[in-house]
């Protein structure tokens, strides 16, 4: 009987190792090089899901090429709804990896960590208090385009996949529009959970210098300020410091003022919401961008995010009621009277007349002048550290104010646009009959566009706003959006004409531009000169048109046109904002 206790022993044993054998990544058995393709990061994760009760692998959706999305629910107790684990007591931590499949650190380091933390039980305390989303693979159909001539700069893996999506959007510029499936379902995914803190995984392409890992957060204005002031007074100093204490020394994710040129200074800014950590502060979440540096080795990248992602669950379990509490209240902002002359800023830039002098750890470099053009090129010597002390513009400021509407109206018939609205979970009303409003637009003049499509649009390069009043009937079934909501920031940056990555500067509305109806000569001159005579204020506005550009007489279509737009044949929705905005 002994014996066979021993042996029963001795073979459990065996088994155990096997089944932690079994769960050594691609990664790691490939001596750190390689990064795994598609199906078999699905495998693994199902073999994550059958390891530990405390992981549960499902997807969140469908990519056009018919890929599952796939998702790894981390949970102590095993739960795996936001209402369970909220009333656990717990918050969320969604990580995102190769939203970029060209970039795979986030999937291979994420591999390891849930493994270690779920079925190994290394730094398992980190789960008391935080529960783990992750996507190891975002971009699946992107992934799939697997080749080692994806990334031109980068050293390792053997091969990895392909930036954009098979529809060739970059899903990292379409977190606020929403064109791709992948995004659609993304943001599904994520107004369900709201996750307290948000993580994604990228490797920056760009100038050489020291750091392994850079990181940006969004501390410029254009998030929450409670939440701004715990990421920088709690969340970066400790952040910073684990990670030296790994011997990963950071910087913020920084460009330089001019490209390539180290010695022009340092720059970094507000990320717009199409942009993931962008789209997160707008909605009232803190998200961490990490950028690994392509031209170390794949190895320490990988490492290096792994022990930021694993950093980030201890600060935020140590943390997580002050967190949960700056979230409240930013999400709780709205009491009776605060949307009335309430300013939100919708664009920043930078603010180049200040900067404060930094250390940052480059490398040695040359300039040299091409011998094919003109330019000149850098060459680093990453043999050579340097402790450059540089400039560090971080200073921003907004280029862009609104005084907040109480409510904004979008008729019924724009459903592409009702469609994204209700895809960024907002809260809404339908109007179940024609009703009138006085509204507060806008008209605009002289659009310009891009040359060339950019993500698919053909978007507004430079536009005159000018704000209109009046009353307007909106039809049955159009949408009634207050104001007074957790995710009014969301509404303002999607609906506001000169926000920053707005529907309307994509382009979503150029059909407002483009005049149905004209008139012909033969009708047009005899009206214009009876027009002329009726009307002194015409005949000053015509002057002051031909002085301004003596040879625009010459252009019969267009000043012809130009008193068409002046009579009362005009079409009154030409170049005004169909959605209406009330005060
Ligand atoms: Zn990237």
């Amino acid at each position: 009987m002994k014996k066979f206790v021993l042996l029963w022993v001795a073979l459990h044993g065996l088994f155990a190792l096997c089944a932690q054998d079994e769960l050594i990544t691609h990664y790691e058995s490939s001596g750190y090089l390689e990064t795994p393709r598609y199906n078999e990061t699905i495998a693994y994760c199902k073999k994550l899901d059958e390891a530990s009760d405390k992981i549960f692998y499902t997807s969140f959706g469908v990519s056009p090429q018919g890929r599952a999305l796939p998702l790894l629910i981390v949970d102590k107790d095993g739960l795996t709804t936001p209402e369970t684990i909220r009333e656990a007591g717990r918050i969320v931590l969604l990580v995102e990896c190769c939203i970029h499949p060209g970039e795979p650190e986030g999937k291979d380091a994420l591999l390891m960590l849930v493994r270690d933390l779920a079925v190994r039980g290394l730094h398992a305390e980190a789960l008391n208090g935080v529960s783990l989303l992750v996507i190891p693979i975002f971009n699946v159909d992107g992934h799939e385009r697997f080749s080692a001539y994806n990334r031109i700069n980068q050293n390792g893996p053997k091969e990895m996949g392909w930036r954009v999506t098979a529809q060739n959007y970059n899903l990292n510029r379409d977190f606020l529009k929403a064109d791709a499936p992948e995004m659609q379902q993304w943001l599904a995914l994520y107004t369900h959970w709201l996750p307290e803190f948000f993580i994604d995984c990228h490797t920056t392409d760009g100038a050489d210098y020291q750091y392994v890992i850079t990181y940006a957060l969004e501390t410029f204005g254009n998030m929450d300020p409670g939440i701004t002031q715990w990421l920088t007074d709690t969340y970066e100093p400790a952040l910073v410091d684990r990670m030296f204490g790994s011997g990963f020394p950071v910087f913020r994710y920084v460009s330089f003022r001019q490209w390539h040129n180290p010695k022009s200074g340092l720059r970094t800014s507000a990320s717009p919401p199409m942009l993931s950590q962008g789209y997160t502060a707008i909605q009232n979440r803190p998200g961490l961008l990490i950028e690994t540096h392509m031209l170390k080795p794949y190895q320490p990248r990988v490492e290096s995010t792994y022990g930021m992602v694993l950093h980030t669950l201890n600060i935020l379990n140590a943390e997580k009621n002050n967190l949960t509490t700056a979230i409240q209240q930013a999400d709780q902002w709205c009491t009776s009277d605060a949307v009335k002359d309430k300013k939100l800023p919708i664009a920043f830039r930078n603010d180049w007349s200040d900067s404060t002098m930094v250390e940052f750890l480059g490398v040695e470099y040359r300039e040299k002048r091409s011998e094919l053009t003109s330019g000149v090129w850098y060459e680093y010597d990453s043999t050579k550290p340097v402790t450059f002390t540089l400039p560090m513009f971080e200073k921003v400021k907004v280029e862009k104010e609104i005084r907040m509407p109480t409510a904004y109206l979008v008729p019924v018939e724009w459903s592409e646009i009702i469609e994204k609205i209700i895809a960024h979970g907002i809260e809404y009303e339908v109007l179940d009959q024609d009703t009138e409003y006085e509204i507060s637009g806008y008209r605009f003049r002289a659009p310009e566009w891009y040359a060339t499509p950019y993500e698919n649009h053909m978007r507004i390069r430079d536009v005159e706003v000018e704000e209109i009043t009046g009353r307007r009937v909106f039809p049955a079934g159009s949408l009634y959006i207050p104001m007074c909501q957790r995710a009014a920031k969301v509404v303002a940056f999607l609906l506001e004409p000169e926000a920053d990555g707005s529907l309307f500067s994509w382009g979503f509305f150029n059909s407002i531009f483009e005049q149905k109806e004209y008139s012909e000569t033969y009708v047009m001159e005899p009206m214009a000169l009876k027009m002329l005579r009726e009307d002194p204020a015409l005949q000053e506005a015509f002057e002051a048109r031909k002085k301004k550009q003596p040879d625009w007489v010459n252009n019969q279509w267009e000043v012809m046109n130009w008193f068409y737009g002046r009579s009362l044949w005009a079409d009154p929705k030409l170049r005004v904002y169909p959605v209406g905005r009330l005060y």
